[in-house]
């Protein structure tokens, strides 16, 4: 049997590229850049919650960090570092070096060094702190947005949605819809470049990992603004060719979690600003909607231009 400290120093620790002392010692040691602030969130994953227990480690490991790095990419950050706190149910050095694996490639893909963590037995569960950099001041918060300000969407909201559909059965897509919408909901990739692009730009920004109305609620309470979303400007089109039936696809996109696409609000003056950012970033850039006063307030607007309360718990709700 591979010891607590076997298992950390062959698959968790890796050399740290801008880091003074990282796994191994009963701290590490890090200094932010001059004119920094630290950006700090912290994520669980747990089995049967978040994941399924016979998830494919590898992915899972990529999953686990990706999570964590978009909440930094949502702040307009840099992600820098992170730990790891994980509960095993066995030493199943397969398993843990698979997970290894995916989480190290995230890591790298990003420029994350793992700077420590815990490793303990007990039911399958990561807990990942995540540690970014940005500009002191510059962050971009979730209570800035204005009355008047447009709201955007990055990439492809409700893929991941998709395919969690698509593995529960609830769902009938081509093969290839399916293979896009798994590898949503396995690998998402975090918006790093965008949120660094969107600085001095997005007036307020969010990932959305819980839905977009839902997360949007979250915007316009912390900004004590409301919203209206016009229901065709969403981005539909890419869903419908997975082969998902229309109003499911939508459903898909309001309500889904797990996509880590950003939601932002800017100023109608800075419209090529967002557009140039989105084309720096590589993203595709959705405006769906905009702010208005009011507190809380979250409304649709149809396509016929009727507007409608949306409850600002999801989409379910009112279907
Ligand atoms: P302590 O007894 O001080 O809690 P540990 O024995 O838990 O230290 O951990 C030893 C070292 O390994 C520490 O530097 C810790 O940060 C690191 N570490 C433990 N588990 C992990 C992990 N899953 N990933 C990365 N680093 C880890
Ligand atoms: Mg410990």
């Amino acid at each position: 049997m591979p010891s607590e400290f076997d298992l950390i120093r062959r698959h968790f620790d890796r050399a740290a590229a801008h880091c003074d002392l990282a796994v191994g010692d009963d701290a590490a040691l890090m200094a932010p850049r001059a004119g920094m602030q630290l950006a700090v969130s912290t994520d669980m994953l747990v089995a049967g919650t978040h994941f399924f227990a016979d998830a494919d480690p590898t992915l899972l490991g990529w999953k686990t960090l990706a999570v964590n790095i978009s909440d930094i990419a949502a702040m307009g950050a840099e992600p820098r570092w992170a730990l790891l706190a994980i509960a095993l149910p066995a030493a199943d050095e397969t398993w843990i070096a698979a997970f290894a694996r995916g989480l190290f490639d995230c890591a790298h893909a990003y420029g994350v060094d793992l700077v420590g963590g815990d490793t303990t037995r007990g039911p399958l569960n990561m807990t990942v702190t995540i540690i970014g950099e940005v500009p002191a001041g510059a962050a971009i918060t979730r209570g800035g947005a204005r009355p008047g300000d447009d709201l955007w969407i990055s990439g492809q909201p409700g893929l991941a949605a998709l395919g969690l559909a698509a593995l529960r059965g609830e769902a009938a897509l081509t093969d290839a819809g399916r293979t896009r919408c798994l590898d949503a909901l396995h690998r998402p990739q975090p918006r790093v470049a965008l949120g660094l692009a969107l600085r001095g730009i997005a007036s307020a920004m969010l990932d959305v990992s819980d839905g977009l109305l839902g997360d949007l609620a979250h915007i316009l309470e912390r900004s004590r603004v409301g919203a209206t979303v016009d229901l065709a400007a969403l981005p539909l089109a890419t869903l419908l060719e997975t082969g998902a039936a229309p109003e499911f696809a939508r459903r898909c996109l309001l309500s889904g979690g797990d996509d880590y696409e950003l939601l932002f609000s800017a100023p109608p003056a800075a419209r090529q600003a967002v557009a140039a950012a989105g084309a720096r970033a590589g993203v595709a850039l959705h405006r769906i909607g905009s702010v208005d006063a009011g507190s809380g307030e979250l409304q649709l607007r149809d396509a016929d231009g009727r507007l409608r309360p949306a409850p600002a718990t999801g989409y379910d709700h009112f279907a």
